[in-house]
């Protein structure tokens, strides 16, 4: 879908939503709405058609904008907010949307400023700026074809850079946590990734416990479970995923624990359909490993939305609310983690179809013992 396409699909919203047009100022929302990446940016989006739309930036971006967003007329400000504001003004907008939950307490104040200059018309009207969170997240939670390709090949990077790190022998006793992220990050460059899609996350032996455990110079040893919580940045989007190894022959608990979380995970995917809520796709998982007397120890949701970020909708818990629609993608990524002991996770990526779920992440899931 072309960006002018989504502009399209907002407009939509913005009527059902009585605004005169939406002032875009979340730095993602403007690259889905326009296709411009600089790091500073304000689009300008009217309900009632393309003309008046307005992309704002400052000068350091004048050619890069013009090369991505060539069908949007420009605007070169450095307050790109407010110049917007003032353009909603001139153009006779009466009620102007925000992203809300993304603009900040101060920033609201200026363009509250910037409103009241806006002289008001013979009817006494004036600008008014309007709380309007979520809109675009709402066209962002389904993804085309094209979208789906970038997270593919995301996916596909970060498959390769582990099968890479297995491959070569680099999971061995005698390695830091903070060595195999290095190489891992370093092994999905090399697979055409554009970096990591967040801080990777290596964590051994009693670390693996630690959901989020921040990789250090813990040494990885025999008989250690390793967790690997990683992804690959490709054309904006993320992809994200989890492999739990062994270093050597696997305790009969570990051997449990990971087929306990294997079996959760699966269930998890196998519920993946459109129309399902998105909290009985987290209760299929969760009553696995509840059944399995470990319930208390999986302390977070089940998965979450991946797309331009590494989280966003849906959320897949017992708390989401919603339902499941084709095009959307989502991790699902169950855990049980024995503190002091070690914990396991297994998380991939995968498409909502309206045949069930296409699997991303192409790694397999058995143990692997190394
Ligand atoms: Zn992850
Ligand atoms: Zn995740």
């Amino acid at each position: 879908m072309t960006p002018a396409a989504r502009r399209d699909a907002l407009r939509e919203l913005l009527r059902a939503a009585e605004l005169d047009a939406l002032l875009v100022t979340d730095l993602v929302n403007v690259r889905y709405l326009s296709g411009f990446t600089g790091s500073n940016a304000a689009l300008l989006v009217p309900a009632d058609g393309e003309p008046g739309t307005r992309l704002a930036t400052d000068g350091r971006y004048t050619t890069q904008a013009a090369a991505e967003a060539p069908d949007v007329p420009r605007v070169i400000e450095r307050a790109c907010d407010r110049a917007l504001v003032a353009a909603a003004g001139v153009d006779g907008h009466r009620r102007l949307g925000f992203e809300s939950g993304h603009v900040t307490v101060d920033a609201h104040a200026a363009l509250l400023e910037v409103a009241s200059e806006i002289g008001t018309d013979p009817t006494g009207a004036g600008l008014e700026l309007c709380r309007a969170p979520g809109l675009v997240q709402r066209l962002r939670v389904v993804k085309d074809e094209a979208e789906i390709e970038a997270l593919r090949a995301a996916c596909a990077a970060a498959d390769a850079a582990l099968a890479d790190l297995i491959g070569a022998g680099g999971l061995r006793p005698g390695r830091t946590e903070r060595d195999i992220a290095a190489e891992l990050e370093q092994r999905m460059r090399q697979h055409g990734a554009d970096g990591p899609s967040f801080d990777t996350i290596v964590a051994a032996g009693a670390n693996s416990a630690i959901p989020h455990h921040q990789p250090t110079d813990a040494v990885l040893a025999a008989g250690d479970l390793v967790k690997m919580d990683f992804g690959a940045l490709r054309a904006g989007y993320h992809s994200d995923m989890t492999r739990t190894v062994v270093l050597g022959p696997p305790a009969d608990w570990q051997r449990e624990l990971y087929a306990l979380v294997a079996e959760a995970q699966a269930a998890g995917r196998a519920a993946l359909a459109v129309g399902v809520e998105v909290s009985s796709v987290d209760a299929a998982a969760r009553d696995v490993i509840t059944d399995g007397g470990r319930g208390a120890e999986f302390s977070h949701g089940l998965g979450h939305g991946v797309g331009l970020e590494i989280h966003e909708a849906p959320a897949l818990s017992a708390t989401g609310a919603g339902r499941l629609v084709s095009g959307m993608a989502v991790t699902v990524e169950p855990g049980v983690y024995l503190a002091g002991r070690g914990g396991v996770r297994i998380e991939d990526t995968l498409v909502v179809r309206p045949d069930g779920a296409e699997l991303l992440t192409l790694t397999g899931k058995e143990l692997l013992a190394l």
